[in-house]
């Protein structure tokens, strides 16, 4: 672990977001799939890093009950799984970047996943690759902006980014920059669980 997840776990620690660390892909999910109770329901937020972990599969394939979007196949399904995923037991999703000061920034077009991540389910885990820290708001933000053309053309909209790589506050109808959340401390209605993997993980 090198110095700069040191002073992030600590500063996570520190805003009331206990935060911890997993060198692996591997060992992260192991030891969250130990710890996730069978009896509790799942809401996943849409996420590059959850999906390549296969958390909503592997929670779903043993028996959690898990709501996520993403594997519905309507606009009124996947309407219906947000919904769900907001008041589920647990709710996993990732960050878009977090900071060295231990500070959450996400940026959606629905709102549902950064809605989530703050009320509604009774416990958030918010899991990200090193690639995400940045190291102050500033840092985040242009991660957040030189990263989103990645998430347009994954999902084939027609947003500048996603021709050119480069965000100019469009507005597209199409623009999936709609709702940037800043969490600087743990929301006091929700618990949360900052899990660092030592990978690159999502954009
Ligand atoms: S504001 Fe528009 S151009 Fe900029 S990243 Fe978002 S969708 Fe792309």
């Amino acid at each position: 672990m090198n110095d700069i997840i040191i002073k992030t776990i600590e500063a996570f620690n520190a805003n009331n977001i206990p935060a911890r660390y997993y060198e692996s892909s591997e060992e992260a999910v192991s030891a969250l799939l130990k710890e996730i109770p069978l009896g509790k329901s799942i809401g996943i937020g849409g996420s590059m890093t959850i999906k390549a972990l296969k958390i909503d599969s592997l929670l779903k394939e043993r028996g959690n009950k898990v709501f996520f979007h993403w594997l519905e196949d309507t606009p009124e399904k996947m309407d219906t799984a947000r919904k769900n995923a907001a008041s589920a037991d647990i709710y996993f999703t990732s960050a878009n970047a977090a900071t060295e000061k231990g500070q959450l920034v996400n940026t959606d077009g629905v709102g549902n996943r950064v809605s989530a991540m703050i009320y509604g389910p009774q416990k958030v885990y918010i899991v990200f690759g090193v690639n995400k820290i940045a190291k102050d708001l500033d840092g985040a933000y242009q991660r957040v902006k030189d990263n989103a053309y990645k998430n347009a053309r994954r999902l084939k909209l027609n947003t500048p980014c996603a021709i050119n790589e480069k965000c100019n506050d469009c507005s597209s109808p199409q623009r999936m920059c709609n709702v940037t959340t800043i969490i600087n401390k743990r929301p006091s209605k929700t618990e949360m669980e900052v899990i660092i993997i030592g990978e690159d993980l999502g954009f």
